[in-house]
């Protein structure tokens, strides 16, 4: 009898709204009606609609963490708090550019590879061009002295979901650029950084000389010991991003490439491993709420002491609670694991839809920009 029913499953791909059931339950209803629908190429599209996802996140670090932040001098980035305490902090840049986009991008490159040749007749028909997919994060190259070096913005394709979702810069004068629809917070710990900020020595072992002394630059001779300041395991992070005006299909890929982020910082061979929890989600039609005031309460009430994250996570939910007239609220501290159980079968349904969706997106800017073509 089972088999009957699993091949009759198989034969036919989940829809979005039956995925979409499995992770927020009967409000997927209200979620669909909510979101953005986008079937066609309409300048319309173009123009903001105000809806904002509001997903709620904590950041828990399973590993130690080594964030540290261009143009700081420390190896932790600390924030002081109403409450008057020095908490570690980790910014914007180091989660959603850093970390969700590159996840992001890895799972559409995989889809790519598998499933590509199958749809980019499909995409084609929507405006996508080549029959490669190339989009990478490419970090900034190092200046050689006076040289300019151009390629910081090079290496983003302007097609894929991740670029019409994260945003990308274009060269050319003829173009445009796309903004971010996934704007970000400091996620802030509630934990004192006076314990969860430690020193760590390691050893610097020359690997020729097979020393601790190595040759510095110059001539110099650099200390055979060096010093980082990590993030203990177990601390947690409070933060919240606003997702705005996406289709269910974009909304469901950027909840997906949050929950499947699994690293963070530097040196993510040995260090950097994270879980990412998302207690509360709240669509609405502006944003609300941030990780700094959560935390702030949470002070107030901790004293910094170390909380367990069912502790944080519950503080969130609490937080969260109290918009819930203000939209469609989905408080569920398993949507990230709901999210992370999903089966590449499901995920290849979502990111097919988003992709779709992101190439009408593109379209329709293309008509907003140059209205005469
Ligand atoms: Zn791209």
């Amino acid at each position: 009898m089972s088999l009957g029913i699993n091949s009759i499953d198989q034969s036919k791909p989940p829809s979005i709204e039956e995925i979409g059931r499995k992770i927020f339950g009967d409000s997927v209803k209200d979620i669909l009606k909510w979101a953005i629908k986008r079937e066609k190429p309409d300048k319309y599209n173009a123009i903001p609609k105000g809806k904002v996802a509001n997903v709620f996140v904590v950041i828990e670090a399973l590993s130690r963490l080594i964030i540290r932040h261009e143009q700081d001098t420390e190896d932790v980035t600390v924030v002081s708090t109403y409450t008057g305490d020095v908490v570690p902090a980790i910014l914007n840049t180091k989660f959603q550019s850093g970390a969700v986009r590159r996840q992001m991008l890895a799972m559409l490159h995989g889809w790519f590879d598998r499933k590509g040749k199958d749809f980019i007749g499909e995409l084609e028909k929507l405006g996508f061009k080549g029959n490669t997919y190339t989009c990478v994060v490419r970090p900034y190259m190092r200046q050689e002295r006076e040289e300019r070096v151009p390629e910081q913005v090079e290496g983003f394709c302007g097609q894929c979901p991740s670029c019409l979702i994260f945003g990308y810069a274009v060269q050319e004068a003829a173009s445009y650029n796309v903004k971010s629809r996934v704007e970000g917070d400091i996620y802030v710990s509630p934990i004192l950084a006076e314990k969860a900020v430690i020193r760590v020595t390691f050893n610097a072992v020359d690997d020729i000389t097979k020393t601790t002394i190595m040759p510095g630059e110059g001539g110099a001779r650099t200390g055979a010991l060096y010093i980082y300041k990590m993030i203990e395991v177990g601390t947690s992070f409070v933060g919240k991003l606003a997702i705005r005006d996406m289709t269910f299909a974009e909304i469901m890929l950027t909840l997906l490439a949050i929950a499947r982020t699994t690293r963070i910082g530097g040196r993510v061979t040995h260090f950097g491993e994270i879980k990412v929890h998302i207690p509360a989600i709240l669509f609405s039609s502006y944003e609300i709420g941030s990780g700094y005031e959560i935390v702030n309460i949470m002070l107030g009430k901790s004293r910094g002491e170390v909380l367990r994250i069912e502790d944080v996570i519950n503080n969130v939910a609490e937080y969260a609670e109290q918009f819930k007239k203000q939209g469609i609220l989905i408080l569920d501290r398993s949507l990230g694991d709901k999210l992370r159980g999903l089966t590449e079968e499901e995920v290849d349904t979502i990111i097919l839809e988003a992709w779709k969706d992101a190439l009408i997106y593109k379209q329709s800017l293309n008509m907003f920009v140059k209205p005469n073509k």
